[in-house]
């Protein structure tokens, strides 16, 4: 996106008068995709801003932005675009109070409508995603390189998805949808798989050189950092100091909605940085030390963990590390996923996850690329072969036990010709019907070794 290609005043006129007409009917908002996006925080905060009221506010950001222009860091893309518009939100609050908030946030909101950056999913709206656009810059860069990283976000009909975040694919369990039309899943159900799969989503299917307990060790603090930046998340929301009403609904979820009090980790400890991190060490250590006795008996953890993250999840991610390292460590699921390069960085990142602690800091450890649609992509195609290769290692590891290293060493040649030799031609369609109209169904148990390896 360049410059010239920023949002028009006459597009956010349109989308806010689309928007006002929705607003103003709350079946009408409910039944929409954009009331499903923006919310009961969006329709409140235009309902607050008369329409003529929104006129100065779209002025005044055109006033910046032709500010900004004069910059030669500005580029006019998706980022500046969404940084300019939190930096008017952020001048209008520091100047005018709540209805400087609400009236620049409603304005904010129809921008983001207009342009509708970096979609993910086609068939589920993601609740209060523009809000977070807008107001957080860490959910903004997760949800711009989830974009570039080739996520895509999908309903599941039937069952509990699996946790699969080496192949870019979020699946909504049924229980997390409303039944309401359009389909919608809140950001928050979403956003803390989104940034294992941005952060670490290569490393799920990798062994350390250390051996598999280190393995499981690493991947448990992928984990627990992945959940220790919903902290920061809050704290950006918070940091307007306006009551919004998604703020309510983050420290419901603590209590699985009950209806009396609870004490909210995100409200009380959230908006101190060092006490963030204080809790993502306390974190990290109980998981660590879960790894190392095998998940049981449930580790103890800080009185103010207990009602963040329970201890049993605690063990529970522990185990399921566990179980990943080993299916990581076997040497035939080693020789599907090794015919596919590794991600660039990202291990690099879950070993600074060790030492560092990012809840309570501004770094954050992703890069600030725009959206690209030819990074999706590339990454798109790149997620298919992974999820592909996963599937042949599952079943080779499954079916071959014992068998010699010569034989997975033949599977793995065979496997890298098909990818060939300088990485994986991403951009070929091809190779994925190949792969999966004559590989996979060649390799059925037994029978099918011998096809493969003569
Ligand atoms: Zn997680």
């Amino acid at each position: 996106m360049t410059v010239q290609s920023l949002p028009s005043q006459d597009d956010v006129r349109a989308t806010a008068a689309r928007l006002y007409r929705l607003a103003d009917s709350n079946s009408a908002w409910l039944a929409s995709a954009e009331g499903a996006d923006l919310w009961v925080d969006g329709q409140d905060a235009l309902l607050r801003t008369p329409v003529e009221m929104l006129q100065y506010y779209i002025h005044s950001f055109e006033i910046l932005v032709d500010r900004l222009r004069s910059h030669d860091a500005f580029k006019g893309g998706m980022v500046d675009l969404f940084e300019a518009l939190q930096a008017h939100v952020v001048a209008c609050t520091e100047t005018l109070g709540k209805p400087g908030f609400m009236h620049s946030l409603a304005h904010a909101l129809c921008v983001a409508r207009s342009v509708h950056a970096a979609p993910l999913t086609d068939d589920l709206e993601i609740v209060n995603d523009s809000l977070l656009m807008v107001l957080s810059r860490s959910y903004r860069l997760f949800r711009f390189n989830a974009y570039n990283s080739g996520v895509t976000i999908r309903y599941a009909a039937d069952g509990w998805p699996a946790f699969h975040p080496e192949s870019g694919r979020l699946v909504v369990a049924r229980r997390y949808t409303p039944d309401l039309n359009p389909r919608r899943v809140q950001q928050y159900n979403v956003n803390h798989d989104m940034m294992h799969v941005v952060l670490f989503g290569d490393c799920y299917v990798r062994a350390s050189s250390e051996g598999c307990r280190a393995t499981a060790r690493r991947l448990v603090l992928a984990e627990e950092a992945s959940i220790a930046l919903d902290l920061r998340i809050y704290r950006e929301l918070a940091r307007y100091g306006v009551r919004l009403h998604h703020l309510g609904e983050i420290e419901a979820t603590e209590s699985g909605w009950r209806p009396d009090g609870y004490h909210s980790v995100f409200a009380e400890i959230a908006p101190d940085p060092a006490e963030s991190e204080r809790l993502e060490i306390a974190l990290k250590r109980a998981a660590v030390d879960s790894v190392q006795s095998g998940g049981l008996p449930c580790p103890t953890i800080h009185a103010r963990l207990q009602d963040w993250v329970a201890s049993k999840a605690i063990a529970s991610h522990a185990q399921w590390s566990r179980a990943t390292a080993e299916r990581n460590h076997s040497p035939a699921f080693r020789a599907a996923v090794d015919a596919i390069p590794s991600l660039d960085g990202q291990s690099l990142r879950l070993d600074s996850a060790a030492f560092e602690n990012w809840s309570g800091t501004d770094r954050i450890p992703v890069d600030s690329r725009p959206p690209c649609e030819e990074d999706r992509a590339r990454a798109l195609r790149r997620n298919e072969f992974m999820a592909l290769a996963v599937k042949v290692g599952e079943w080779a590891s499954r079916s071959w036990g014992d068998r010699t290293e010569a034989a997975v060493g033949e599977f793995s040649r065979r496997l890298s010709c098909l990818f060939g030799s300088g990485g994986l031609p991403f951009q070929d369609p091809t190779l994925i019907g190949i792969i999966e109209n004559q590989v996979l169904p060649a390799i059925t148990p037994d029978a099918a070794l011998a096809d493969l390896l003569h």
